[in-house]
């Protein structure tokens, strides 16, 4: 099979399996997450609180609370060796015991090392992240292949372990002396996307709800509307300083208002572009990114942010087809 044949038929099969028909648009090309020489980067946020930073965004980032009973890990990253390059971070700073580990959702970069954190940690997911990583391994790692180039190598040893516990909205964690809390405010880039807050420094892990400084979302599986509803929500609820992505760039609040006006907008041209009874063709023609919400050039792996957008107009309008 032909490189570019191989990639399409991977994005559509991940896709596919992902719950959603559809064959991405051209100008779509999937995330470049194959982690082989990306360094993680202990960055303090403040007292006991620690961002994981990609060396290569937007390679996933991750992070970790250090309370005086143990500490809480957020995303296990893509293989083992990122996991154990986890661990070894949370060893450079402290011998505390690895209490828990949160996957902020269920795709394979944010929890196929679940495998190689102690048999003791508890692994806690919202439930709709633990239906899907329920698929057989096998499955998931051809699925996710995509992720890699293709890198066969990037999956080797990588084994099954499920979260022990789930929650449905809301979780609070208490490591002694500091508390963490997990919060779900409805599907956006997945049905079951998870926030990890830390009050005492004002830090939030968003998982895939935020692909950091300068992106636009990406409208992978939950709708457009519950999309809007969820940044709402949690832009609501939540006090913050700082937004570690799950991938890209830290971000600050004003993110949300990014979000949620090219979400609004963008839904407002597909509903017009449907009214005038465009095909979808003419409607990734017709309907391009607005010049307020141009994707950086310097913004690493330009070119899949800046696909993320014609991928956005055909979910928006496959939406509408259905309604
Ligand atoms: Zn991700």
């Amino acid at each position: 099979m032909s490189q570019k044949l191989f990639v399409i038929t991977a994005i559509a099969l991940l896709i596919t399996n992902m719950g959603l028909a559809q064959s991405p648009p051209s100008g779509f090309v999937p995330p470049p997450l194959n982690p082989k020489g990306v360094k993680l980067k202990v960055v303090p946020l403040g007292s006991k609180v620690y961002a994981l930073e990609s060396s290569r965004p937007p390679v996933d980032n991750a992070g970790f609370v250090v309370g005086e009973k143990g500490v809480l890990i957020i995303d296990s990253h893509i293989n083992g060796e990122m996991g154990k390059q986890i661990i070894e971070a949370v060893r450079s700073v402290t011998d505390k015991p690895i209490l828990y580990l949160v996957n902020t959702n269920g795709h394979a970069d944010h929890t196929f090392g679940n495998y190689v954190f102690p048999s003791d940690t508890i692994i806690i997911a919202q439930k709709l992240t633990k239906v899907m990583m329920s698929p057989p391994l096998e499955e998931l790692k051809t699925r996710n292949l995509v992720l890699v180039g293709g890198d066969k190598n990037a999956f080797v040893g990588v084994e099954k372990r499920m979260p022990d516990v789930t929650f449905d909205k809301f979780m609070e964690i208490d490591l002694g002396g500091i508390t963490v809390e997990l919060h779900h405010f409805g599907a956006g880039n997945t049905f079951g996307d998870t926030v990890v807050y830390v009050p005492s420094v004002k830090a939030a892990w968003t998982g895939n709800l935020i692909f950091g400084e300068g992106s636009i979302p990406f409208l992978l599986l939950g709708n457009t509307e519950a999309y809007i509803n969820t940044l709402s929500a949690f832009q609501k609820a939540l006090d913050l300083n700082i937004i570690i992505p799950g991938h890209g760039i830290p971000a600050k609040q004003a993110i949300f208002e990014r979000y949620v006006d090219y979400l609004k907008t963008l839904e407002e041209a597909v509903e017009k572009a449907k009214k005038k009874n465009l095909t979808l063709e003419d409607t990734l023609k017709s309907v391009t990114l607005e010049k307020r919400f141009t994707i950086p050039e310097n913004l690493s792996s330009h070119d899949f942010y800046a696909g993320l957008h014609p991928f956005n107009v055909q979910k928006i309008y496959l939406e509408k087809s259905v309604s």
